[in-house]
């Protein structure tokens, strides 16, 4: 076992995961493949040694250069959302972070490709999914509001910051019969989350939950 897996021993015990997945349950998430993922990942080792013993907290936390990791609960309804027309192949995440999403997401499709703007966020949330035998993901360092065209189109499009409004480059990059989940509003306004369904009639945006996430910004950093 190498040393990253081992910093989990006896730190965070099984029972604080079951406690955590037991609580997203009566918060309404009902999908037994996304709670059994989100029990079995080590949502400690996304976060700095020092915020560990919160990790099964269902709560946002800090993850440098101003970012967050999602709180567990959003993590996996905006999973629960995109997977409930049925399994994915081909899934275009915007927003890595510290890869916590990433990894709940790459044990449930097929294949991950993940933007992120901060490329230092993403060199570790690279490295975290490797040590974790992660190997259906791939990266790229760029401004996530162009998408990823080149391997486009994609099943499902998942977006892990608030956008001002939903990116044209992502309406064109979502195949037909595909799902975007997406939080749309502003940086200190009202926020809804977004689920924008591609059928034969055209785009069908369906309006639902109030959430609270970090800006979709431009440009891309080092
Ligand atoms: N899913 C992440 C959440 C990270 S917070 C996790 O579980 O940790 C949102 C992330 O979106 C941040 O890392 C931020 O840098 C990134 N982001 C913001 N604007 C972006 C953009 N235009 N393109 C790509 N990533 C962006």
């Amino acid at each position: 076992m190498n040393s990253l897996l081992q910093r989990g021993i006896g730190m965070t015990s099984q029972r604080t995961r079951e406690r955590l997945v037991q609580r997203l349950s009566e918060d309404g998430l009902s999908n037994p493949r996304v709670l059994d993922v989100i029990l079995r990942t080590p949502r400690h080792l996304f976060v700095d040694e020092a915020l560990a013993h919160r990790a099964y907290e269902d709560t946002a936390l800090p993850i440098g250069h101003n970012q967050t990791i999602s709180q567990p609960y959003m993590v996996g309804r905006m999973t629960e959302l995109l997977l409930s027309a049925g399994p994915l192949d081909k899934v275009l995440e915007i927003g890595t972070g510290c890869g916590y999403q990433t990894a709940v997401l790459a044990q449930l499709v097929e294949r991950v490709f993940t933007v992120e703007r901060i490329q230092a966020l993403q060199d570790r949330a690279k490295e975290r999914l490797q040590q974790l035998n992660i190997r259906n993901v791939v990266y790229r360092w760029a401004d996530g509001w162009t998408g990823w065209n080149a391997l486009a189109p994609y099943n499902g499009i998942l977006v892990t910051a608030a956008a001002s409004e939903v990116p044209q480059a992502l309406l064109d990059q979502l195949a037909p019969g595909g799902r975007m989940v997406i939080p749309v509003g502003d940086e200190h306004g009202e926020q809804r989350l977004y689920l924008i369904e591609h059928t034969a009639q055209g785009f069908v945006r369906h309006e639902l939950d109030p959430v609270r996430f970090v800006p979709l910004l431009t440009g891309a950093l080092q």
